[in-house]
């Protein structure tokens, strides 16, 4: 089996990347039609013109991704310790899909792929909140002004009565 994305983002973050591990990655990429400017210039320019600070550049453009899940991860991962929820959430790469990278809330899988751009809180806000309801089955997180659900939007938790109650990453924390 070929590495994928997670693998090799991890590779490269680690400081353990060639310039091969670079084109492989954008090999993957391209094949998830996630084609950025970073992407087609590893796949075109020959890789002996790629100057040091190119690779790092190249190495930054195609990591983002992975880093924005991780920053993203972090925020909600505080907001479920301000809140009492519990479990680890991990990005991790099924059996049954090894193309896809999902979140994993300890035994539970996002049902959809983590997004290699738009709004990544969001979307971790909204597929961790669907795990701990399931792991949980109640309702998280609460508004603590009308105990009722909030949902994740726009990189904020909103409640139904219409008003945010705080930035993803900052629940438990006072408003201002
Ligand atoms: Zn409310």
């Amino acid at each position: 089996m070929t590495a994928g994305y997670l693998d090799l983002a991890f590779q490269v973050i680690s400081g353990a990347a060639t310039a091969d591990t670079l084109v492989a990655l954008a090999c993957v990429l391209s094949d998830l039609d996630h084609d950025t400017p970073a992407v087609r210039e590893l796949l075109e320019r020959p890789t002996a013109d790629l100057t040091p600070e190119d690779l790092h550049r190249l190495a930054d453009a195609l990591t983002a991704p992975y880093r924005s899940w991780r920053t993203a991860i972090d925020l909600v991962t505080h907001d479920m310790h301000a809140t009492g929820a519990t479990g680890e959430v991990t990005l991790a790469v099924p059996d049954w899909d090894p193309d896809g990278v999902r979140l994993q809330v300890d035994d539970h899988f996002s049902h959809d792929r983590v997004p290699f751009g738009g709004d990544v809180p969001t979307y971790v806000a909204d597929a961790v909140q669907e795990a701990v309801m399931e792991a949980s089955f109640t309702v998280w997180p609460l508004c603590p002004d009308h105990d009722l659900g909030l949902h994740a939007e726009n990189g904020a938790w909103a409640c139904r009565r219409g008003h945010v109650v705080a930035r993803i990453g900052h629940l438990g924390t006072p408003s201002d």
